[in-house]
């Protein structure tokens, strides 16, 4: 059996500068991956947060969970809803000994704000209208592997050599940084087409279909039931007159909504994704 041949100095010096250089290479990557991964995991988890009822933490599905908008501007579930309505009509009953054929309405109370919501008699939880942008967000990510984790290897596992390798486990060590750094170059690539994915079909609850300006307040459900933020309502209603009836033009379903100018020009949704909070 040979020996191995003697790695001049000068040789070993070149591998390891090449190591070292592939060693800065990598942490480097490192943190991009990890910026990127931080920044998906934000987003999703923002996204997944909007897409829970906020009665019974259900997530919004496009069935017995579907997003359902309460005159106060709060969505909850279709479910939450039904329940809300039940409790009702029995403490009505149980008031008034009978259900409520002489009295046409049931205030349905949010549990959130307190506000009440008109509900005549013989109307079920379905008369409680879908709210649209939640739902569409709903549907674009029924199924979908969207708001899965993505699990990473650990890559911190370190490649040091201690200084008496041979000039072959030397070598070895360089493609196995290089493979490592390709991976991770592989694995922020998924990580950003995630992100834009996750983003993309979250626009709908995320940023305004007028300026496309990411939301950074609530914004407000014009009477189509489609989202306005609140510098372009405002904008809408700048170069009317005090005592004039205006309109906000609905850049998703072009429906004029009608305001008066003391109306509160559209509810705040409170259930959006604030950009403030996304890095
Ligand atoms: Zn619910
Ligand atoms: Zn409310
Ligand atoms: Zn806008
Ligand atoms: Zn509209």
């Amino acid at each position: 059996m040979a020996d191995d041949p003697v790695l001049a100095a000068d040789d070993r010096a070149a591998l390891m500068r090449r190591i070292r250089r592939l060693e800065r290479d990598s942490r480097h990557k490192l943190n991009n991956l990890e910026f990127h991964r931080r920044r998906r995991a934000q987003l999703q988890q923002a996204v997944s947060d909007c897409l829970t009822c906020s009665i019974c933490f259900d997530k919004f599905n496009i069935e017995e969970s579907s997003p359902r908008a309460l005159q106060c501007g709060h969505v909850v579930c279709l479910n939450c809803v039904r329940r809300l309505l039940e409790m009702k009509r029995r403490q009505h009953r149980l008031i008034y000994g009978g259900p409520l054929t002489g009295l046409p309405l049931v205030f349905l109370q949010c549990p959130t704000c307190n506000k009440d919501e008109i509900i005549f008699e013989n109307q079920t939880e379905h008369s409680v209208q879908f709210h649209h942008p939640m739902l569409n967000v709903v549907i674009k990510f029924a199924g979908r592997p969207y708001l899965d984790d993505i699990e990473h290897p650990d890559w911190n596992r370190a490649n040091v050599s201690d200084g008496n390798e041979r000039a072959e486990e030397l070598q070895l060590v360089i493609i196995a940084l290089e493979q490592k750094i390709n991976a991770m170059d592989e694995a922020e690539q998924r990580e950003i087409q995630l992100h834009n994915d996750i983003d993309e079909n979250a626009k709908p609850i995320k940023e305004c279909a007028r300026c496309q300006n990411q939301y950074h307040q609530a914004p407000r459900v014009l009477k189509c039931n489609h989202l306005l933020c609140s510098p372009c309502v405002n904008n809408s209603f700048a170069s009317f007159n005090a005592n004039e009836v205006a309109y906000a033009l609905c850049p998703t379903c072009r429906q004029r909504n009608y305001y008066y100018q003391t109306d509160m020009r559209g509810t705040p949704f409170f259930q959006f994704i604030d950009a403030s909070q996304l890095q």
